[in-house]
């Protein structure tokens, strides 16, 4: 009945399933466990009348051409500059640490300072703090211990639980020190947020015929997976030869039975100000005080800056136990726990047509962009 079955209507679900369909001409069946679409994405009208993103901000940025062309069918959008600044102990610093931020810090100091480092790593460069940390000019160490404890330290201990020297490099080197003077979090070609939010872009992505949406279904309830047996996907009891694609979590899938991967989990506390604005941008990192990482402020990040009011989110991480309600967010990548995957991963391998896509299935710290592209290319190979 269907040819392929999609597990998730995030953005690696729905861009695999729509392609699928308008492609290749295929019946696609969507699962999703939970009553909406769109994974973390999802966003949707508080009662106040502000766009919230229920799972944390997300703001689209991307190079690739294709990717942004793609997206852009599905919706407008609304030319969101994403600034982010730290509060540290008070005081509100440009990040990424750029020169402006360094101006602040250094003073009459700061034209040195910014000449030694373009010097050594090119105007415009994006440094890794590790990196930084490991030059051996006195000066530039000087800067690095600074930008190390006053942005990196504190926030990544609440993040991860462990320091940046004890996470993937690649995680603290998504926000580089930047030696230019550009305050954008973000310094690619494209950048904003959909004009009317993330959900009505899933909407229209899955409204296609040949798709099929079925909502609140436990893909565990509908299919059972046996990489041993002689049919190794089972769909409402019979035996299913066409594409699996899954990006759920793969642990679960197979009941942890080498044990949970590691996940981060977050508490979002959303607040309701009846005050035009609660802060000064759309997301303040709390580098070095308080329990939560960051606050978002959502009227900036959808352009609602004429509304009387404005709702917040403060970001508290925390292990992913597996609990009921706990959302995994974050793989937290590591040789010992790739090496986890890996297990889960090699039980899927052999079976025909069984994809995995996306954060959670391939264990990995995807943008939107990146997840986007890599549907494209799946459901092309396909
Ligand atoms: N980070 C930090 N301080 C900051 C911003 C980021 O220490 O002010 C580190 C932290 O470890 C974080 C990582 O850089 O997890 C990546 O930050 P990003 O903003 O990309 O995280 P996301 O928005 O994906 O949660």
């Amino acid at each position: 009945m269907y040819d392929s079955i999609v597990i998730g209507s995030g953005f690696a679900g729905a861009v695999v399933a729509r392609q699928l369909a308008e492609e290749k001409g295929q019946r696609v069946l969507v699962l999703d466990a939970r009553e909406h679409i769109g994974g973390n994405c999802y966003d949707r009208l508080d009662e106040h009348g502000i766009l919230i993103h229920q799972y944390g901000p997300h703001i689209f940025h991307t190079n690739i051409e294709r990717v942004y062309k793609y997206l852009s069918r599905f919706t407008e959008w609304y030319e969101y500059r994403h600034e982010v600044v730290g509060n540290i102990y008070g005081k509100e610093l440009p990040i990424p640490f750029n020169l402006n931020t360094l101006e602040e810090v250094y003073g009459d100091r700061a034209p040195h300072l910014e000449k030694l480092l373009i010097d050594n790593f090119g105007e415009g460069a994006r440094v890794p703090i590790l990196e930084l940390m490991n030059h051996e000019d006195k000066e530039l160490q000087e800067i690095a211990q600074y930008v190390y404890e006053n942005v990196f330290l504190k926030y990544t201990m609440k993040q991860w639980g462990k320091s940046p020297r004890e996470i993937d490099p690649a995680v603290s080197g998504r926000v580089p020190v930047l030696l230019s003077r550009d305050n954008r979090y973000f310094q690619d070609k494209y950048q904003g947020t959909p004009l009317h939010g993330y959900t009505p872009v899933f909407e229209k992505m899955l409204d296609y015929s040949g798709i099929e949406l079925r909502l609140g279904c436990e893909a565990k309830s509908v299919l059972t997976i046996d990489p041993e047996a002689a049919e190794p996907v089972l769909f409402e009891g019979s035996p299913f030869h066409g594409n699996i694609i899954f990006t759920g979590a793969l642990d679960e899938l197979f009941d942890c039975r080498f044990g949970r991967l590691p996940y981060r989990s977050l508490r979002f506390d959303f607040e309701h100000y009846d005050r035009k604005f609660f802060q000064s941008h759309g997301v303040v990192n709390y580098t070095v005080t308080e329990d939560f990482t960051r606050i978002t402020e959502f009227k900036y990040l959808a352009g609602q800056l004429d509304a009387p009011n404005t709702t917040i989110v403060k970001e508290y991480p925390m292990p992913y136990s597996g609990a009921e309600g706990e959302i995994p967010y974050y793989a937290i990548n590591n040789s010992e726990n790739d090496a986890l995957f890996e297990r889960y991963r090699s039980l899927v391998e052999k079976i025909p047509h069984f994809t995995l896509l996306g954060r959670l299935a391939e264990y990995k710290y995807y943008n939107i962009d990146a997840i986007v592209d890599r549907a494209l290319t799946v459901a092309e190979q396909m």
